[in-house]
């Protein structure tokens, strides 16, 4: 980095274009090295890069890039969201147990509760807006602390300094899930967690084009341990996905900071609408996390989650809503309407799932780039039709 204190803005653009090996011919753009192999030059002196499962320059400017944004010291580029997170999950050993938020992704509770059990490694869920019960969940052989702030579908806040400190009296390692708020928004290593997490498939590529995930660690021999473990399990990011996810984060500030503009209106809009039982959004005041969440993070991101009464009137509105796609997934330029009980969260047994808050009416909206008033006024008539179609059903 500059010996001046560049802004995130900055660096997005100026890593990902200056920062990569392309000394020759300066194009602006990393090339995108489709080579499995490389030559070497002398016959006991090898070069950087040898195999592209170990190490690829397209993926190397994407790795030092993301290390620069959470202000890492290691970044680390996987096949999708779900590799880097359950490779991250390989440091630990069997005999370990993990403490677990309860609002976890959908795909890592299946591997915490359907993949790591057969390898010895054992986990308990808490509610992670709690400390106490947090606390509370520690056992003498708990190796790791796993966050998700905000979290998904029904975006609880946890407290990370806090649970940071937890940690490192506990001897644990703490990792966070930072898919909702990306970098721009949230540095959890600047608070001492261990290892940031990201599925880059939502806001940091941004375009719903691409499947990946990075890694990055905040010390470098934690660092080596994982890219060892990167390489020995090999899900790594093929260079043309890397080289489409560098161009994704160069828009990410002003992607990011429209979309999360224009999910406060929509948030405040749907607050005050008599057919949606709650909104829950960092962004609103009532929210039970706002304070911690403000504490921590500088904008309450472009994802949001509202209930409505039931299935049928969830799915009348699905109907009838004419701007978003009806999809998994979140943090593309067109905006992404969910439904967690059958899409993200299919894989949870349903009293599990309503314990957690999702229950049939509930939905996800993921905040595009359209503009906002468009989007609202699609709501609008999409909420008047279900509510008509609610008071017949109610005959
Ligand atoms: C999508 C998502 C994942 C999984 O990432 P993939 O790229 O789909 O493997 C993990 N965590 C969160 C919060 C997500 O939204």
């Amino acid at each position: 980095m500059s010996s001046y204190n560049e802004s995130l803005e900055t660096t997005l653009i100026v890593t990902s274009t200056r920062g990569h090996s392309e000394i020759k011919t300066g194009a602006v753009n990393v090339p995108i090295y489709l080579s499995s192999t490389f030559h070497q030059e002398s016959f006991d002196d090898f070069g950087p890069y040898d195999y592209s499962r170990s190490g690829n320059p397209t993926r190397e400017a994407l790795e030092k890039t993301i290390a620069e944004l959470e202000g890492g010291t290691r970044g680390l580029a996987f096949a999708s969201g779900i590799a880097a997170i359950s490779s991250a999950f390989m440091l630990l050993s069997s005999g370990d147990h993990i403490v677990i938020t309860k609002d976890v992704y959908g795909g890592t509770f299946r591997f915490v509760t359907e993949v790591l059990p057969r390898f010895g490694i054992e986990h308990t869920f808490a509610d992670f807006t709690n400390i106490e019960a947090i606390t509370n969940a520690i056992q003498p052989n708990t190796k790791l602390i796993y966050i998700e702030t905000p979290s998904n579908p029904c975006l609880g806040i946890t407290d990370i300094a806090a649970v940071v400190e937890l940690a490192k009296s506990s001897d644990c390692l703490t990792f966070l899930d930072n898919t909702f708020m990306t970098p721009i928004y949230q540095r959890p290593l600047d608070l001492g967690v261990d290892i940031v997490l990201h599925s880059a498939t939502k806001f940091l590529s941004g375009h719903s084009d691409i499947i990946a995930g990075l890694a990055v660690t905040k010390e470098e021999d934690l660092g080596n341990r994982l890219a060892f473990i990167q390489n020995s399990f090999g899900a790594i990011l093929g260079a043309q996905d890397s080289f489409s996810l560098i161009q994704g984060i160069k828009t990410l500030s002003v992607r990011f900071e429209k979309s999360a503009q224009s999910a406060q209106k929509v948030a405040n809009y749907l607050n005050g609408h008599n057919l949606v039982e709650k909104v829950f959004f960092p962004g609103l005041s009532t929210h039970p996390g706002y304070e911690t969440h403000n504490k921590q993070s500088s904008s309450a991101g472009a994802v949001l989650s509202f209930r409505l009464p039931n299935k049928s009137i969830a799915k009348a509105f699905i109907e009838n809503v004419k701007i978003p796609v009806f999809a998994v997934s979140l943090g593309g330029v067109e905006s992404i309407l969910s439904y967690p009980a059958q899409m993200s969260h299919a894989a949870m047994p349903k009293a599990e799932r309503e314990k957690r808050g999702i229950t049939d009416g509930l939905l996800r909206f993921s905040v595009g780039l359209e503009n906002v008033d468009d989007l609202i006024a699609d709501f609008a008539q999409a909420l008047e039709v279900a509510s008509k179609q609610n008071q017949k059903v109610g005959i």
